[in-house]
């Protein structure tokens, strides 16, 4: 079927979220961002719009980026919402600085949600600006793009507009406004402010919303929040195996961050670990490590704890208690399944568990690079005396490890298969390429130095194919060089 490519004036809207009572929001404009210009787009979630590609290259899409423009059919609004920030209740947060435009049906009929972010002042923008800096978009942006890729459940990253209006954070910086899309901004925090207010009619009206338009075949069911509550109990548990899998930090994962389809939302001090370490912290405002990547799993469900309480109102408690209890169950099976697949296994034998754990306690002691370790594995080779020095050479204690490859052998020679077989299964899912701080922080100050995007839009394409072999790129794949120790990443955005 020939698909009728839209322009921004032809984008067909129903928004479903601007027709809920008018307490789930604050309908309002952007506000305007003075000559806007184009950091970069993506082709790919341009296409997710039907958008024609020569049309994100116009100055009426840069206007919509910017927040200028406000496409026919668009219902601007900020959304209500509460959440836990650091363990702490907050009753009233909202989007402080971004601005849902509206829901759009593709060709496809698939919906997908636009929101700026870095759009201005709202409502709920407390004391700060309503801005966001270009520094974090550009991180936004290509992570989203890359989690994608990775195969990871995420919100999606459409472009950027960059502007010379100054942003004070740590230092004076450049605003710019990130559009993103998503089949739904809704968080675990939008439940929680009804809650707390006692406005049970307006959480069930938001759990109607909710299942009404993404869990369709729950609706009308005498136990649909349950149903929708195991859902998305289920979906985190995944997600975050996911992360672990990968080695992806969120950084805060605050219930407000906390998407209701089980998207990764709101990149902010996220990180890929390098040097492995279970304890590592990746958001430098994280003293106590709340959010380390060891943590992350148990705070998930804590996380969907807070969810289960908001929704008590309209499932009884021994209903929620079991939802909750799905969760470790479907994590370790989810982050089990992942782990063998890195390791190229194709069966589950006993003595896993212990080989995984093992080998990522020498990771650990030798504070091995994640990603580069699992690549390499991929071209183990298990004949008897063949040279495997490249990964050897990547841990210190050479014994232990030889000790640890023998096992290995020894459990590959136990299911039928060969090398090469499993090199490309392994390279299958075990990234080559993923964005590290360095390589977004060479991105980023291109950008902001010099005006200069082409890195970024370099970055993109790489991670958009992160696990192929790319070898014009190979120094991407490189581990961090001594400078970028010093990077800091905050929740400053
Ligand atoms: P975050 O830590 O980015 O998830 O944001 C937490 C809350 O602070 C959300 O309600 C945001 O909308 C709000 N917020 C963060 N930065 C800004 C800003 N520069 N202006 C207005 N609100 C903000
Ligand atoms: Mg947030």
């Amino acid at each position: 079927m020939h698909t009728a490519l839209r322009h921004v004036n032809t984008l067909t809207f129903d928004n479903r979220y601007a027709r809920l009572p008018p307490a789930f929001y604050r309908k309002l404009d952007p506000t305007p961002l003075a000559a806007p210009y184009l950091v970069s787009v993506s082709d790919d979630a341009a296409a997710l719009l039907d958008l024609d590609p020569a049309e994100t290259r116009s100055e009426r899409f840069l206007d919509m980026l910017a927040g200028n423009l406000v496409p026919p059919g668009a219902e601007p609004l900020a959304m209500l919402y509460a959440g836990h920030q650091f363990g702490t209740f907050v009753p009233q947060l909202g989007d402080g600085r971004a601005i849902l435009l509206g829901e759009i049906v593709n060709a496809k009929h698939e919906r997908w949600t636009l929101q700026l972010k870095g759009a201005g002042e709202t409502p709920f923008s407390r004391t700060a600006d309503g801005r966001a800096v270009l520094r974090s978009t550009i991180r936004e942006y290509l992570c989203s793009e890359a989690m994608h890729a990775l195969g990871i459940p995420t919100t999606r990253a459409l472009g950027i507009a960059g502007a010379d209006e100054t942003v004070y954070r740590e230092t004076s910086e450049t605003a710019a406004v990130l559009l993103r899309l998503a089949p739904s901004h809704v968080r675990f925090g939008s439940f929680e402010v009804f809650y707390h207010r006692r406005e049970h009619e307006y959480l069930k009206q938001l759990a109607d919303h909710v299942i009404e338009a993404h869990f369709p075949h729950f609706a009308g069911t005498s136990d649909c929040y349950e149903r929708f509550l195991i859902e998305v109990v289920e979906r985190t548990a995944r997600l975050i195996a996911q992360w672990q899998a990968v080695g992806f930090c969120h950084g805060v994962m605050n219930t407000d961050n906390m998407s209701i389809l089980g998207l990764t939302l709101d990149y902010g001090p996220f990180g890929f670990m390098e040097a492995f370490n279970p304890g590592h912290i990746c958001n430098h405002s994280d003293e106590q490590g709340r959010y380390s990547y060891e943590n992350q799993p148990y705070i998930g469900l804590w996380n969907c704890s807070r969810l289960a309480q908001a929704l008590t109102p309209l499932i009884p408690a021994e209903q929620c208690n079991a939802a909750l209890a799905r969760y470790e169950g479907v994590f370790m099976e989810k982050h089990a399944v992942l782990m063998r697949a890195k390791f190229g296994l194709v069966q589950a034998m006993e003595g896993d568990d212990a080989l995984v754990s093992d080998l990522l306690a020498l990771l650990a002691e030798h504070g091995t690079d994640y990603t580069i370790f699992f690549r390499a594995l991929g071209r183990f080779n298990a004949q008897q005396g063949a040279d495997n020095d490249a990964v050897r050479d990547l841990m210190v204690n050479r014994a232990a490890f030889d000790a640890w490859l023998a096992r290995y052998s020894a459990r590959l020679a136990a299911e039928s298969g060969n090398d090469a077989d499993r090199c490309m299964r392994m390279d299958a899912v075990n990234p080559k390429y993923v964005l590290r701080n360095h390589l977004a922080q060479i991105a980023i100050d291109k950008a902001t130095r010099q005006r200069d995007f082409s890195e970024i839009d370099r970055l993109l394409k790489l991670l958009q194919r992160p696990f192929d072999e790319q070898p014009e790129h190979e120094a991407y794949a490189a581990p961090p060089p001594d400078w970028a120790k010093g990077i800091e990443v905050s929740c400053s955005s």
